[in-house]
Order: C-alpha cells, then structure tokens, then sequence
C-alpha cells in the first residue's frame, strides 16, 4: 500500500517540477523492487513498439479506446522506459486493493526496454510497428536491437505484426494467435526506380536468401518472399487498400481521413485500428469511425503562410529515414505544382554528442531530382553534408541553396521559395525553424 502511496505523492509533487514520470517509479523500485508484479493489470494490456511510429499508434489507440467509451491507462507522453511504466502503473493503482483502476492499459516501450519491463508486467497483446535503422550511435544496427528485443516477447502474449517490414514480421512465424496488418494501396507504393543507397530488405532476415518484392511501400517496407526458405509477406488480417479523394480506404470497405496522407502515418493508422479490433475488441465499423480524422496534438504537422507562400512544417526524425521518407512523399504529392523543400540538420541529438551522418543516406533524397521540386533549402551545421548527399543521389545542382546559418536560412526561404513550401526537421531543430517563423510575424495559422 506504501508503495502506491508514495508513488502517487511523488509523481504530485513530480508534476510540478517537470519530474514526475520517471524519478517517481525509479524511488518507489529502489525502496520497494518487487511492487511492480504484484499489481493487479486489467485482461487487456497492450504494449507498443518498433523504431518508428510508437508514438503516434500509442496516441491513436487510446483515443479509439476513450471515444469507446473505455477507461484508460497509457503512457502517451513518452516515458517508455521501466521508470516510467513503474510511476505510471503504481500512480494509477487503488492502494487497497492493488487494482490499477482501467479497462485497458496501454504501454509504449522502448524497443530494448521490454526485456525488463515485460518481466514485471506481461501485455496481453503486443504491436510491433517496424525495424529500422534508428540512432545507430545510440540503439546499434536493427538486428542487434531485434535480438534485445525478442528476450522481451513474453510466452502468452499475442503479437500484432506489421505483415510488410520482413525483420519484425519474423517474430510472428510460427507463432498462433498473432495478428497482422499492411498496407497495398498502390497509390501508397514506392515509385519504381528508387535506388536505394541501403537495401535492409534485399537479404532474407530467417536463411540470408535472397528477397524478392513484388511492390515497396518505403524503403525495404513491402510485399516481400523469400526464393530459398518461401520466408513471405503474410496474409494481412487488416490493411490499407487504397485511398481516395484523399482517404485512406480500410479492408476494402471504410474511408478514413488521414491527418497526413503518406505511407508512415498510414501504416500507423493500420496499426492503431488492428490494435483496436484485434486486442481490444471493438466492432471493425465502429473502430473506422473513430480513427476518422483523428488529429493527433503533438505539434507533428504545423500549417503556415509565408510571403504568400503555403507551408507545411513536418516533424521528422534525424537519425532514422522512415518519417523523412514520409514527409517527402506528402510533398511529392502536393496538389500545388511547384514544391520548395526545407531541410535543416543542426543538432542531432539532445542527449548525446554524435556526429554520424551515415543516416542521410538511408533517405530517399534521390526524389528531390522530380521536376516539381523548384527548390532546396539546407541549413544547420550539417548542411553541407546533406547537400554532398543529395548531389550523389542526382539532385540538379541549381535547386539547392546551401545556407549553414539559420538566419541566412529564413531570409532564403522568405524571398527565394516557390510554391508551397515543406519543410522537415527533427523535434532538436524544430525551433530552429519554427522560432524564427514567428519572428518574420508570420504566426503559424494552425
Ligand atoms: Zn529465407
């Protein structure tokens, strides 16, 4: 009782001192290790993770869950890590009876975090959104991060697998009860000839045979087969089939308005819907309904003007190439004629220093050499690298205006921009940009 008590104390007092997520739960496991497993979880546990796209499914799923009607516990703003499962699970327990007080519980996790979490608290159900190469300085390569991962899958929980990323997908052969999702709308597909500088699909993750795709959707996201060991894309139980006056279409059957049409938020989309139906249980049609136009709050798309020029800011991920990818596919497929396109890398990251650019060559920059791209604008410290990045992938030369300095940056935007500017960045640049917008008086409309 103790323990749920302190915890709730602290994460109070927490709260209003920005440290009430983690530290609470990391005080209450020192003082009181094993209380984590001795609380009493609701049946429905769903536990969210993948190097991209947690996020974002987390958020989706818990809405669909509230509007249902259902009370919910869920770690929305992050604090992945066993700290921060601990504060929020014993800070939503009643002390007397030990019972964390929701109809569903759901938890997103850091990819190699399971393994200690999942001890402690076993999830009824499991998403797993994807494998990717994500901050190799910090994570290591995706197979190391897929072998940490597995020592995190408990025995009884059911996986909900995302049917097109061949690494993650793997976890579920030979497994009953998992659930699969995808996406094969061919409006969502990759152009054909991309050359990747990477291909993580092009070797099979179960025999190292050679893949075989009968269609990509990003990057070795796709339709895939194995020609040695007939390793292949699985039947998806759910799955974007195409889309329409802008709509995402569900099964073949329910039109949803995504907040961004690209092939990351839709496979997002895909995966926050199975979760629902799936682990949940709540009806198909009604799940549709309620992810229709949810618009997530977490400041991911900001709409502008600027000099009479429209503007859309998307958040990316430095470091990782599947939100770039997607960003760049939403700005190929403006309806306007003429894109300018605004990449900043200055900082990237906030908690460690790293100067490894390896990642801008996991991005297909290469689409920037489409003749509906007028111009490209590259600030930050590491423009330059980005720039040699882009002329490697065929990007012409006359498009790109290297400003290292962020001001010089602004002003070249402000005058030299034509069409609708897009402009992408990481969460540790986003101010860079977003900053300097308001000064030029020019306040984001949305
Ligand atoms: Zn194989």
């Amino acid at each position: 009782m103790l323990d749920i008590l302190t915890c709730k104390l602290l994460r109070a007092i927490g709260a209003k001192i920005g440290r009430g997520s983690s530290l609470p739960g990391m005080i209450c496991r020192k003082i009181w290790p094993g209380s984590l497993k001795t609380l009493k979880l609701p049946e429905k546990v769903i536990a969210v993770t993948g190097s991209n796209g947690k996020t974002s499914t987390v958020a989706m799923i818990c809405e669909i869950a509230e509007k249902a009607g259902l009370r919910v516990v869920c770690n929305r703003e992050g604090s992945n890590q066993i700290e921060g499962i601990t504060t929020l699970l014993l800070s939503s327990a009643d002390p007397r009876t030990r019972k964390v007080d929701a109809d569903v519980v759901i938890l997103e996790s850091d990819e190699r975090f399971c393994q200690y979490t999942f001890k402690e608290v076993v999830p009824s159900h499991m998403v797993i959104t994807n494998l990717f190469r994500d901050q190799l300085t910090r994570n290591g390569h995706r197979e190391f991060v897929r072998g940490e991962l597995r020592k995190g899958i408990p025995d009884s929980t059911r996986l909900i697998l995302n049917a097109n990323e061949p690494l993650s997908c793997a976890f579920g052969n030979g497994r009953k009860g998992t659930s699969y999702y995808g996406v094969s709308a061919p409006e969502l597909m990759e152009e054909p000839g991309i050359i990747h500088a990477y291909d993580d699909g092009a070797y099979c993750p179960i025999c190292g045979g050679k893949m075989e795709y009968s269609y990509r959707i990003s990057g070795h996201v796709g339709a895939f087969s194995c020609g040695k060991c007939g390793y292949a894309s699985p039947k998806a139980d759910h799955e974007v089939t195409g889309t329409e006056d802008g709509k995402l279409i569900i099964d073949g059957k329910w039109e949803v308005a995504p907040q961004i049409l690209n092939e990351a938020f839709a496979q997002n989309i895909i995966a926050a819907y199975t979760a629902a139906v799936e682990a949940i249980g709540i009806d198909p049609q009604k799940a549709a309904e309620l992810i229709d136009g949810i618009e997530l709050d977490n400041g991911r798309v900001v709409e502008f003007d600027l000099n009479g020029h429209p503007g859309r800011f998307m958040l990316c991920k430095h470091e990782n190439s599947m939100a770039y990818n997607g960003a760049i596919s939403t700005a190929l497929r403006d309806p306007s004629e003429e894109v300018t396109v605004v990449f900043i890398v200055d900082r990237l990251s906030r908690k460690y220093v790293a100067n490894d650019m390896s990642w801008l060559w996991d991005v297909d920059f290469n689409r920037f050499s489409d003749p509906k791209v007028k111009k490209v604008i590259l600030s930050g410290g590491f423009a330059h690298d980005a720039a040699a990045r882009m002329l490697v992938g065929g990007v012409q030369e006359e498009k790109l205006i290297i400003e290292p300095d962020l001001d010089r940056m602004m002003t070249a935007v402000a005058e030299r921009s034509e069409g609708t500017i897009y402009v992408m960045t990481c969460f540790t640049d986003q101010y860079k940009f977003l900053d300097r917008l308001k000064k030029y008086g020019r306040e984001a409309a949305k």
